[in-house]
């Protein structure tokens, strides 16, 4: 087989004892790598109602068949489980060399089960596994954590950790690797910390199979200097994802105090050029030239890596127009491997909640101390921290008096950075993204706001599907989606280096049907562990958006239209083969290969 190694690394830590499992050409061209993988072996290995913190939950780290290879942003793995945050299908894309080794080890996934007795570290060395004493590693940060274990493994070694967040099982706990790529949001830092899993560490020798090698990487060169070519490149290098707090604000839909408004008055001061001002590199994923990790000096002094989600949510949605503070706040959340949106998020809660005196301890907006105080007695699950550690949605929960209402999450995961007000079809990729409220899946605002934006026709259904598998495609495939989608690099690519890798004939089609198989199936497993609880109420987004409108700025008043969302979802259950619930169609599953899946959901 090329493209792929056909082998997966299974690893037991309850056991210590591990073995590698090969996989067929058919499993490989039907599900592609990356999330593809990840949901299929879920669905087909986790017991029903296995607990997120379970050693029975399976933590699984998947590249994807253009991982590693010299080619544009190759350098890409999905860290994905059953969600101890949402119940449902986690997962998340890093950018780390623990990609390309476990490509260069032979390797296209590594699936962990069980619980180690102590606290341990992997070390996977091609054909070896270690399971090694992480005594002196427990309670240290990310950071320090992998400083530690890059004196022993070396600079160019792959690793991934968890800080105190992970370890302390934080509901929202991501896992990191190189100082700043994170991933994982829903959990799978806190799925690595109940099973005793300070790190990963890997270490590759081999070549990764290729049908046409020579071919592949001249290819992949042409590649890289199409995006050096391209006229937005410069502006890229310079502010990342970062010119978006402008463009948000501009555009009303900059998450403010707690998603109360959509303009911040200090968005100048945590924008594009506010980082630019306190900027001291460039930093990112391996094999990408076009690394968008701003690192700038924070108000400690110390290093952080920033990007547009992270500096809103820590930003405007907590009233901190403070750049060198809120990037300060987003260093304390990647060393202690927090999701710096959740985190933006619960600490927007939490200010709400103290304003309204729902809870007796006082946190201001705005006030950088007490966030940041407040964001360590999460990791450590101190206090109030201790019922924020549990996301927004478990915390609204508990603290009751009306507070579900605004709190931003959908089925569990805290929204991230776009008010969706006046941006219906937004709201609608946020309400029916496969893992919970997240950008990545679909981020059609842009396209939104130059189409009919307040409209809720069909064709937004029809686009948003679009993004969804699109942006899907790009979670199998192991490789990074800002080339094409932010810098417009040619579509075209992705089938020829996935043809020149594989030696089978792929189009944008095919790939297409392939992300609607594995979108299909990531919902089926949302269906499956909700025990016949599934409906439609799953897929709308939170009642602040419908109740309250804007109350400031040029679209002060408005708000979302809840008939108008309901008609916006039927049509998007229409054109997606579900029924009303939301649930697929077994005609749907069939069309997509995937008739087991249609007896389970429908026996
Ligand atoms: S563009 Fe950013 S996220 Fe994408 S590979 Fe490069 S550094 Fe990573």
């Amino acid at each position: 087989m090329f493209g792929w190694n056909g082998s997966i690394l299974n690893v037991d830590l309850s056991k210590k004892k591990w073995f590698a499992e090969t996989f067929d050409a058919d499993f490989a061209s039907t599900y592609l790598g990356g999330r593809g993988f990840a949901v299929r072996i879920l669905w087909d290995r986790l017991p029903l109602g296995t607990d997120g913190l379970s050693p029975r939950n399976l933590l699984i780290f998947a590249t994807g068949p253009l991982t590693g290879f010299t080619l544009p942003n190759s350098g890409k793995l999905v860290v994905a489980s059953k969600s101890p945050l949402t119940g449902g299908y986690g997962d998340g894309n890093i950018g780390t060399f623990a990609a390309i080794h476990m490509r260069k080890a032979g390797y296209d996934a590594v699936v962990i089960e069980g619980k180690a007795d102590n606290p341990i570290f992997l070390v996977v060395k091609d054909k070896t596994v270690e399971f090694l004493d992480a005594a002196d590693l427990w309670g240290l940060t990310t950071f320090e954590a992998e400083a530690k274990l890059r004196k022993s493994y070396g600079r160019a070694s792959g690793i991934v950790s968890i800080g105190p967040g992970g370890e302390n099982l934080v509901k929202f706990a991501c896992v990191m690797s190189q100082e700043g790529r994170a991933g994982g949001r829903p959990g799978m830092g806190a799925v690595m910390g109940s099973k005793n899993l300070k790190a990963l560490v890997i270490e590759g020798s081999g070549a990764i199979p290729a049908f046409n090698s020579q071919e592949l990487r001249e290819q992949g060169l042409a590649g890289y200097r199409e995006i050096l070519a391209k006229p937005d490149y410069a502006f890229w290098k310079r502010q990342g994802t970062l010119g978006t707090v402008e463009w948000a604000n501009e555009n009303s839909v900059l998450p403010t105090r707690n998603y109360q408004k959509g303009v911040f008055a200090d968005a100048d001061k945590i924008g594009g050029y506010a980082a630019e001002a306190i900027k001291v590199s460039n930093r990112g994923c391996p094999n990408c030239n076009m690394t968008c990790g701003n690192v700038v000096k924070d108000a400690e002094g110390r290093e952080a890596e920033l990007d547009y989600e992270n500096i809103a949510m820590l930003g405007g949605n907590i009233d901190l127009g403070d750049m060198a503070k809120v990037s300060a706040l987003n260093r304390v959340a990647d060393e202690m491997s927090l999701d710096a949106i959740s985190l933006g998020n619960v600490l927007g809660f939490a200010m709400e909640a103290s304003e309204k005196g729902l809870i007796k301890e006082k946190i201001q907006w705005g006030n950088y101390g007490q966030a940041k105080s407040l964001s360590e007695d999460i990791a450590y699950r101190r206090g109030l921290g201790g019922i924020l550690a549990e996301g927004v949605h478990a915390a609204a929960v508990k603290i009751g008096k009306g507070s579900a209402d605004w709190a931003m999450h959908v089925k569990g995961l805290e929204i991230s950075a776009y008010d969706c007000r006046t941006a219906p079809a937004m709201a609608l990729a946020y309400a029916t993204s496969p893992i919970g409220a997240h950008h990545k899946d679909a981020w059609v605002i842009g396209w939104e706001m130059q189409h009919d934006r307040f409209g809720y026709g069909a064709e937004k259904a029809a686009h948003v599907i679009e993004a969804q598998h699109m942006r899907g495609i790009f979670e199998c495939l192991g490789v990074c989606r800002f080339p094409m989608v932010n810098l417009g690099l040619d579509r075209e690519w992705y089938p020829k280096y996935l043809n020149l890798a594989t030696g089978q004939q792929f189009t944008w089609d095919t790939l297409n049907l392939i992300a609607e198989r594995v979108f299909n199936l990531m919902r089926a497993f949302w269906i499956r562990e909700s025990r016949g609880k599934w409906s439609s109420e799953m897929d709308v987004p939170p009642a602040r958006w419908f109740n309250e409108p804007l109350t400031s700025g040029a679209l002060k008043g408005a708000k979302l239209d809840k008939t108008k969302y309901d008609g916006l979802l039927e049509d998007y259950y229409r054109q997606r083969g579900w029924n009303a619930n939301g649930v697929p169609t077994p005609t749907t599953l069939e069309k997509l290969a995937l008739s087991d899946v249609a007896k389970q959901l429908n026996p």
